[in-house]
């Protein structure tokens, strides 16, 4: 900690992981004599940079840029950008330490990092978000590659910015180097099914979750969190599983709409006009909004917080599990607080953690990778089918490790255990760099 001071959120990342291995270090004592554990806290190289950009009117702002290249055992670091006023050095932290196990559980050849910026692309036009995303560009080419480092989309990362990017790449190395990064638009190099793979991987791993119990999301009430790009694709892989999504929302509120969210409607609302989520009340008969309300006070079965970290707290635990809630399933990256997870857990609530139940967007994304390396486009029922079963043998691999350990339906333990073992053999093999 004092290594590291002020980063709360990498704490709690770090915490999670070395609570739940302890069973694993034992078992393996050539782990602790490499001191692995150490290791792989440290971040293999940290990158911090002045972003300086010109907004429509001519002045003048400067962001923070951010990399994090964590761990390259298992191959080219990988992981997503994040746009969003929030971000600092401890966040970017955290999001590339839970990259490195999450990359690692989906069986694939990719390492872990993450990056981004405190730049807030709300509200601002497409030529600012241009601007920004060239200048940001300028630095960070020096540090990307097909077998380097291959960034991808995360919060106010998506395919408009990601599109910006490339295109900044390309005109600088004057390399049309496809696999420099992942997300990209169809029309140059984008692989089908990655814009909905986090929200539909999320979708599947809860349905897994659920058939293990002898049940499943056909007929049950949902409440998804968020409304961007996970929470939409989640919205609309639970709608095809027979679920009914009642609620989702942004940082303003949330609207409950009990007949069930209108997926074209929130596309529209989101995607086209890139409006505000009150603005899909205004326009569905029988839907309100709650501005500043708790989501998770919305009666459900199955929850799925899709949008931030530390949004669902032991409160709004408290209030699903009072409301019969079954099933959580994080889509978004650490979204349910230490104390939420008691409570869930305690509860007898199946709860997949983020590293595994989102885990659907990273495995898109090396497919994407691989695509691109042999200059191939795979179809969307190919690709979804190829995701499924991805997502399949990640719930499968996390249920074993439990059972392994020693801790049943314990997801939390057996997706921290599995990822761990996978990456501290590779850097056992790979001798002490
Ligand atoms: P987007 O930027 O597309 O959407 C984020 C959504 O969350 C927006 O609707 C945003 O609303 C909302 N939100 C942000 N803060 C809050 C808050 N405090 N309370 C309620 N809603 C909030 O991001 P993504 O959908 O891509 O990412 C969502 C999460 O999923 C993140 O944790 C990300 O790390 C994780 N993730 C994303 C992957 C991907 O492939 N995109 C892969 C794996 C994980 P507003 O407009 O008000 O900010």
């Amino acid at each position: 900690l004092s290594r590291n001071p002020g980063e709360t959120e990498f704490h709690q990342a770090v915490r999670e992981v070395l609570d739940s291995i302890g069973p694993a270090v034992d078992k393996h004592p050539e782990y602790a004599d490499a001191r692995i554990v150490e290791r792989i806290c440290e971040p293999e190289r940290q990158i911090i940079f002045r972003v300086p950009w010109e907004d429509d009117h001519g002045g003048i702002h400067i962001n923070r840029g951010f990399r994090v290249e964590f761990n390259s055992a298992l191959g080219p670091y990988k992981g997503g950008l994040r746009f969003h006023p929030s971000v600092l050095l401890g966040t970017v932290k955290f999001l590339g330490f839970e990259q490195v196990f999450k990359n690692a559980l989906t069986g694939l050849p990719i390492g872990g990092g993450k990056g981004g910026s405190d730049f807030d692309p709300r509200g601002r036009s497409d030529r600012e978000v241009m601007r920004f995303c060239q200048s940001f560009m300028l630095e960070l080419y020096r540090h990307i590659g097909e077998y380097t480092d291959v960034p991808a989309g995360d919060m106010g990362v998506g395919g408009r910015e990601l599109g910006y990017l490339f295109g900044q790449y390309k005109r600088i190395t004057n390399r049309y180097e496809s696999a420099v990064l992942t997300g990209k638009g169809l029309i140059y190099g984008g692989a089908q099914v990655r814009r909905e793979a986090t929200g539909y991987g999320s979708a599947f791993f809860v349905e897994e979750m659920l058939q293990v119990r002898g049940d499943s999301l056909a007929g049950k009430d949902v409440v998804v969190s968020g409304s961007g790009n996970v929470a939409i694709y989640t919205v609309e892989k639970v709608h095809q599983l027979g679920g009914r999504v009642v609620a989702c929302s942004d940082s303003d509120g949330f609207v409950h709409d009990p007949s069930g969210i209108d997926l074209d409607l929130l596309k529209d609302v989101k995607e086209v006009r890139r409006e505000r989520i009150r603005a899909y009340a205004d326009k569905a008969p029988g839907a309100t909004f709650v501005e500043g309300g708790s989501i998770w006070e919305v009666p459900c079965r199955v929850a799925l917080p899709s949008a931030t970290q530390n949004e669902l707290d032991a409160a709004g635990a408290a209030a699903l599990v009072r409301n019969g809630c079954v099933a959580v399933g994080e889509g978004a990256n650490m979204p349910t607080t230490p104390g939420a997870v008691r409570v869930l857990l305690e509860a007898g609530v199946a709860f997949g953690p983020g590293k595994a139940a989102n885990a659907g967007g990273v495995a898109a994304s090396a497919l994407e990778m691989q695509q691109n390396a042999s200059r191939d486009s795979w179809t969307f029922e190919y690709s979804e089918a190829r995701l499924r079963e991805i997502m399949r043998d990640i719930h499968a691999r996390c249920h074993a490790t439990a059972e392994e350990y020693g801790v049943p339906g314990n997801y939390v333990a057996g997706a921290n255990i599995a990822g761990y073992a996978r990456v501290a053999e590779a850097m056992l093999a790979l001798g002490l760099i």
